[in-house]
C-alpha cells in the first residue's frame, strides 16, 4: 500500500470525482476526512465504506468559499487526525451562462468556491504542511481552464486561476518538502457531465480522440499517483486526463 500511515483531506469528497479520490487514498491505506457542503448522508456513505476497508475517516463540513468556516474545519481536522499530509482542493461548481446572460452574481459564487476556495483550504493547513516539513497539494482545475468553453467564462477563469496559483505556490514551497499540483480532467461523467444535453454529448464526444468520457475512477487513481513516492519528483504540473480533447 502506496499511502499507508497518510493522512489526507479531500474536499467535495461526498460526490463524483472527489468521491472517487477518497475511495482511491484509502484503497492505498491513508485515513481520509471527507469534506462536504450540504450532502450529509452522501458524505456519510463515503466515511463509511472507507471505515469498511479499515482505515479512518471522519465527516468535514464546510463551505469552502468560507474563510472563517475553513479555519474551523483545519483546527477540527488537525485535532482529529493529529497531522495532514494530503490535501486535494476538489470542491468545485458551475453556473453556465453566456457572458451577455451572466450577472455578478453567478461570477462571484463561482470564482468564490472555486477559485478563493482553494486559497482557502491552502491557506488554513499550509502552516501545519510547513512544521511536518511534508506536504501534497493537489488542485483539480479542467480541461475548461486550458481551453475556454462557450457558456464557462466564470468556471474558466477559476480554473485557469487555479491553475496559476498551483504553479506559484511549487516554486515556493519546492524548498520545504510540499509539492502542489493539478490535475485537469476533461469530460467525465458525473452529475456535472449528465446534464449535458443528448445532442451537445454526441458532439462532444465525436471531438475526443478516445470516443469516450472519463470515469472518476480514472482521475482518483492519477491524484494517488502524485502523491504517493511514485510521484515525489513532480511539481507545478498540471496533469491532463481528457481522451485526447486537448494536445
Ligand atoms: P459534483 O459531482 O457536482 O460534486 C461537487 C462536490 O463539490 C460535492 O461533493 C459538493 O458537496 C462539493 N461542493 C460544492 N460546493 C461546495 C462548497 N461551497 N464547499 C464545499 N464543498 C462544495 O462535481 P464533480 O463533477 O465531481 O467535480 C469535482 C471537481 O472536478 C470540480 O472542481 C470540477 O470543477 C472538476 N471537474 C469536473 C469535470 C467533470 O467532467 N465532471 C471536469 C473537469 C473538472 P455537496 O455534495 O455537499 O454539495
Amino acid at each position: 500500500m502506496k499511502l499507508k500511515g497518510r493522512t489526507a483531506l479531500v474536499t467535495g469528497g461526498s460526490r463524483g470525482i472527489g468521491r472517487a479520490i477518497a475511495l482511491s487514498l484509502a484503497e492505498e491505506g491513508a485515513d481520509v476526512a471527507i469534506n462536504y457542503v450540504s450532502s450529509e448522508p452522501a458524505a456519510k456513505e463515503v466515511a463509511e465504506q472507507i471505515r469498511k476497508m479499515g482505515r479512518h475517516s471522519v465527516l468535514a463540513q464546510a463551505d469552502v468559499g468560507d474563510y472563517p468556516d475553513t479555519f474551523r474545519m483545519a483546527q477540527d481536522l488537525v485535532k482529529e487526525f493529529g497531522h495532514l499530509d494530503i490535501l486535494v482542493n476538489n470542491a468545485g461548481i458551475n453556473s453556465d451562462k453566456t457572458f451577455v446572460k451572466m450577472d455578478h452574481a453567478s461570477w462571484r459564487k463561482v470564482l468564490a468556491i472555486n477559485l478563493d476556495g482553494v486559497f482557502n483550504c491552502t491557506k488554513v493547513f499550509i502552516d501545519q504542511m510547513l512544521k511536518q516539513s511534508y506536504g501534497r497539494v493537489v488542485n483539480i482545475t479542467s480541461v475548461i481552464g486550458q481551453i475556454g468553453n462557450f457558456g464557462q467564462a466564470n468556471y474558466a477563469a477559476s480554473k485557469a486561476g487555479v491553475a496559476a496559483f498551483t504553479k506559484s505556490l511549487a516554486k515556493e514551497l519546492a524548498g520545504k518538502g510540499i509539492t502542489v499540483n493539478a490535475v485537469a480532467p476533461g469530460f467525465i461523467e458525473t452529475d456535472m457531465v449528465q446534464g449535458i444535453p443528448e445532442k451537445v454529448r454526441e458532439k462532444l464526444l465525436s471531438q475526443i480522440p478516445l470516443k469516450r468520457f472519463g470515469t472518476v475512477e480514472e482521475v482518483g487513481r492519477a491524484v494517488v499517483y502524485i502523491v504517493s513516492s511514485d510521484g515525489d519528483y513532480i511539481t507545478g504540473a498540471e496533469l491532463s486526463i481528457n481522451g485526447g480533447l486537448l494536445m
